[in-house]
């Protein structure tokens, strides 16, 4: 099968790999139909991830259709259609039954694309298929549910839940990517009064707009914490939310947080931050932190079946799965292409469409566009 394999810091390509196989009877095999890159992609080719090693083939997000099961998989049955998480767990340990799987002590957690192989291929395997999958109602729109796997559960229990976002709130979201912008997204199930946007990108803030924001902050003169002071009346933010990974903005976090506020790390971290507990130590402010457990993916599930959130908004570039290292240069020049989730699709044929296609005397293609 084909596959977008990482080969070490900058070095990618789109490669002949194995098919996977069941090697536990928890295992599912899914035909990927719709997948993903992932800003954590783009962490991963910087050689920021040294736990994925050469050869991994990447991606942790995406649907798709079971082709094959272990003994042991119950939930699912070949030929049901699926969204994978970006979190595999055994839902059994005790950190799984704490509703932590992020931290699943039986091998799972964050392991797609990173441990094991992931997403961006034709086919993948999925470790305790039961607890890391879960089924697609029909109709749904697969597009909109790929942002499921990982963006939306993301923004919202990293950023939502742990900010504990309240109705009437002033909310700053710093960092308008893809994940600010699920934040942003489900912050709205909590009616805030005000979200204030802060990135560097006008594309990003114009979406941010389209998307709820109430204010949004140009930070090209670094000047964001004095806005945001200004707009609350030197009050600050009840939930300061870090979306990007870098100690400048969680320094704007700790500026406008407002006593008795929230702030809430989403990003991912390479490097150390100074917290300001001279200024703060008095301040009764919460701090938190969060690998997305993907918990609250059933709920968000039904919130875009029912249309009530719109994820598919975030879709801005669509590829095949053979133009996927194409699809990494655009992702990767997100300000200058106006990137936000580029859709990769998969046109390989099930097994059963090709058996179809072969009786009906039709030439088999092996690829379908
Ligand atoms: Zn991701
Ligand atoms: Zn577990």
């Amino acid at each position: 099968m084909k596959a977008l394999v990482y080969h070490g810091p900058g070095n990618r390509s789109y490669d002949e790999k194995p098919m996977p196989i069941i090697k536990e009877s928890t295992d599912a095999i899914v035909r990927i139909t719709k997948t993903t890159i992932c800003g954590t992609d783009l962490h991963i080719m910087k050689g920021d991830v040294p736990a994925v090693t050469d050869g991994r083939i990447l991606g942790h997000e995406g649907v798709g259709v079971i082709e094959q099961i272990g003994g042991n998989v119950s939930n699912f049955h070949i030929g049901e259609h699926v969204l994978i998480s970006c979190i595999t767990s055994c839902g059994r340990c005790a950190s799984c039954k704490k509703g932590m799987y992020s931290h699943c002590e039986n091998g799972g957690g964050w392991i797609l694309g990173n441990l094991i192989d992931g997403t961006q291929a034709e086919y993948v395997r999925i470790p305790y298929a039961d607890n890391s999958l879960y089924p697609i109602p029909a109709g749904a729109d697969e597009e909109a549910l790929v942002m499921l796997s990982d963006i939306l559960p993301t923004g919202f229990e990293c950023g939502v839940l742990n900010g504990q976002v309240k109705p009437g709130d002033t909310v700053a979201i710093i960092g308008a990517g893809p994940i600010g912008l699920a934040t942003l997204l489900t912050a709205q199930f909590y009616s805030p009064a005000e979200v204030i946007m802060v990135d560097n990108d006008d594309n990003r803030l114009e979406v941010a707009k389209k998307f709820g924001a109430t204010q949004v902050i140009h930070n090209d003169l670094g000047n964001a914490v004095d806005k945001i002071m200004t707009l609350t009346s030197n009050r600050g933010v009840d939930v300061a939310i870090e979306a990007v990974g870098i100690p400048a903005t969680f320094d704007i976090c700790q500026a406008i947080v407002a006593a008795g506020g929230h702030i809430a790390n989403v990003g991912v971290h390479g490097k150390p931050v100074q917290l300001n507990l001279d200024k703060l130590w008095s301040q009764n402010i919460t701090l938190t932190t969060r690998l997305v457990d993907a918990v609250t993916t059933p709920m968000l599930l039904k919130t875009v079946v029912s249309g009530k959130l719109q994820p598919n908004q975030l879709i801005t570039h669509h590829f095949m799965l053979d133009e996927v290292m194409q699809a990494y240069n655009t992702f990767g020049d997100a300000m200058k292409e106006k990137a936000l989730k580029v859709i990769i699709t998969n046109g390989i044929m099930s097994n059963e469409a090709m058996q179809t296609s072969n009786i009906f005397g039709i030439a088999m293609k092996e690829r379908v566009k």
